[in-house]
């Protein structure tokens, strides 16, 4: 299983410093929680992690520098990540939609093929994310929380290592919350989960270790009861 250095981290936008030197270990099997108020710096450490902006200082995959180095060159490396707003292919059915992902989308075979045909990690990752049911079914008429399942299970094939995933559950109904942090604890058994998070009960319930991030800095880390009982945390959060 795969771990994640980050040191010194940071990232400027025109001399305005987002995240500003972040420390982060993050161990193999972790299901890591990222939180913090608007405008932390939270998705732009995983905007670093991934390529999509320049940063400064080292991160390190697997034990190999990612920074400095091109956004489709990273996800190869293993890292793959959600958005707010889940982007599937709509007109597409879910095994499509997986398919896709797992790079056999072009092939007018995998298009034709009936479900018994499926191969391995596709039906896992069906199965997985709890869609098997759906396979056929445009992913369009997927309700909100299944299309963000979706996502993830297109990941999964994908058989990245690091998932990092943008407030997953935001939207979703309390049973669509349970199974979700169901999932990534599932998921957490076999790959390493970094989630951004603004729902603290979603956090409590579901975090293996938090970091709480304030001003582009780690402001604490720990578990959700170490977290909690921080004098900084409580200051941040409730201003006293
Ligand atoms: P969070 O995800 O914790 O809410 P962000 O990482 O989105 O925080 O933003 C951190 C800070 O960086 C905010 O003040 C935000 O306005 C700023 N910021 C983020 N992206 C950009 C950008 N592309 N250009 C300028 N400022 C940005």
């Amino acid at each position: 299983m795969s771990e994640l250095k980050i040191r010194g981290l940071r990232v400027s936008f025109d001399g305005f410093t987002a995240v500003d030197g972040v420390d982060l270990d993050v161990s193999p099997g972790d299901l890591r929680f990222l939180i913090g108020p608007n405008g932390a710096g939270k998705t732009t450490l995983v905007d670093a992690v991934t390529g999509l902006v320049r940063a400064e200082g080292s991160v390190r995959f697997d034990g190999q520098e990612l920074l400095g180095r091109a956004v489709h060159r990273i996800a190869r490396s293993g890292i793959g990540r959600t958005f707010q707003t889940a982007t599937v292919f709509e007109e597409l059915t879910v095994l499509q939609n997986l398919d896709i992902a797992a790079g056999a989308g072009r092939s007018m075979w995998t298009m034709l093929r009936r479900r018994k045909d499926i191969p391995g990690p596709v039906a896992r990752a069906l199965a997985t994310v709890g869609l098997t049911d759906l396979a056929d079914s445009p992913a369009g008429i997927l309700a909100h929380g299944q299309k963000q399942w979706l996502e993830i299970g297109m990941l999964l094939v994908q058989d990245v290592k690091l998932l990092l995933l943008d407030e997953p559950v935001a939207g979703m109904s309390h049973d669509e919350r349970q199974a979700t942090g169901e999932l990534l604890q599932r998921i957490s058994e076999e790959r390493t989960v970094v989630v951004i998070e603004h729902d603290m009960d979603f956090m409590r319930s579901f975090a293996r270790s938090v970091s709480v991030l304030h001003a582009g800095k780690v402001l604490s880390e720990g578990t959700v009861a170490q977290v909690q009982a921080d004098p900084k945390v409580q200051e941040v959060y409730l201003g006293h």
